[in-house]
């Protein structure tokens, strides 16, 4: 687990307006953060920056302490939890939570420990045997966080995970989402234009507004202004 740093982070695109425009935010060590703002305010571009899938132009990206800016995804530890889940429909779930250990070469027993573990915390362990097209929505987004989990991932990041899904199913994953992060303990930055997600899931809210930050508060202290 680990703290992120974000010192003055600017992303210019071209020439145009920045994206994101001298943004400075902490987010301590098991925080679950939101970003909230409407379409186009910058808040994929600051995750992507997070992730390392997009350069800074300028600022500095400190995560666990140590700055990142020049460091390659792979190298950051990070693991973003995608909107399609990015499932591999032809394997198992535990070939699909196996899967980073299978590229980092772990030894068999080692992943059986971590993937046992980890369906263990998630409620997985029925359905390791299933393929992903035989999974509900809401276990297929906990086979996804599995995965992140296996890796033990300084942090998660969550792009509008619950976009796609029917409002009931929405509810549900929240639920869920917000009980895990909780029984994990681990840094979780979480993007979505949705009130009632920034409102219910998170420790505090970053509001963003055309590339900067417009207030960081709980979500009772949102609540109780005027
Ligand atoms: P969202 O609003 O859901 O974050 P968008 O539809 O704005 O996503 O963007 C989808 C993809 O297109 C992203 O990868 C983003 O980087 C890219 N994109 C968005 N705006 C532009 C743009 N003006 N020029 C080029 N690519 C863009
Ligand atoms: P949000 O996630 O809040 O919808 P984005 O981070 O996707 O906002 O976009 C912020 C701004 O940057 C928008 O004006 C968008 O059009 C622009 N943008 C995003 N990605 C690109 C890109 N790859 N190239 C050019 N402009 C982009």
């Amino acid at each position: 687990m680990a703290s992120i740093e974000m010192r003055n982070i600017v992303k210019q695109y071209g020439d145009g307006f920045p994206a994101v425009n001298d943004v400075s935010l902490d987010i301590a060590d098991g925080e679950f953060m939101i970003l909230v703002g409407p379409s186009g305010c910058g808040k994929s571009t600051l995750l992507r920056m997070i992730v390392g899938l997009e350069d800074i132009t300028s600022g500095d990206m400190i995560i666990g302490g140590k700055r990142v800016n020049d460091l390659a995804p792979r190298d950051r530890n990070l693991s973003m939890v995608f909107q399609n889940y990015a499932l591999y429909p032809h394997m198992t779930v535990y070939e699909n939570i196996a899967f980073p250990l299978r590229l980092s070469k772990t030894p068999d027993e080692e992943v059986r420990r971590r993937v046992t573990e980890a369906a263990e915390v998630l409620e997985l362990k029925d359905h390791l045997e299933r393929k992903p097209a035989n999974l509900s929505g809401g276990q297929r987004q906990r086979v996804a966080m599995g995965r992140a989990i296996v890796r033990q991932a300084e942090a998660f990041l969550f792009d509008e995970p619950l976009s796609n899904l029917d409002a009931k199913l929405r509810g549900q994953m929240r639920t869920e989402i917000a009980r895990l992060q909780r029984r994990l303990g681990i840094t979780t930055v979480y993007v979505t234009h949705d009130q009632t997600e920034a409102m219910t899931l998170g420790d505090r809210v970053c509001v963003l507004r055309k590339g900067k930050i417009q207030q960081v508060a709980s979500p009772r202290e949102l609540y109780e202004q005027p």
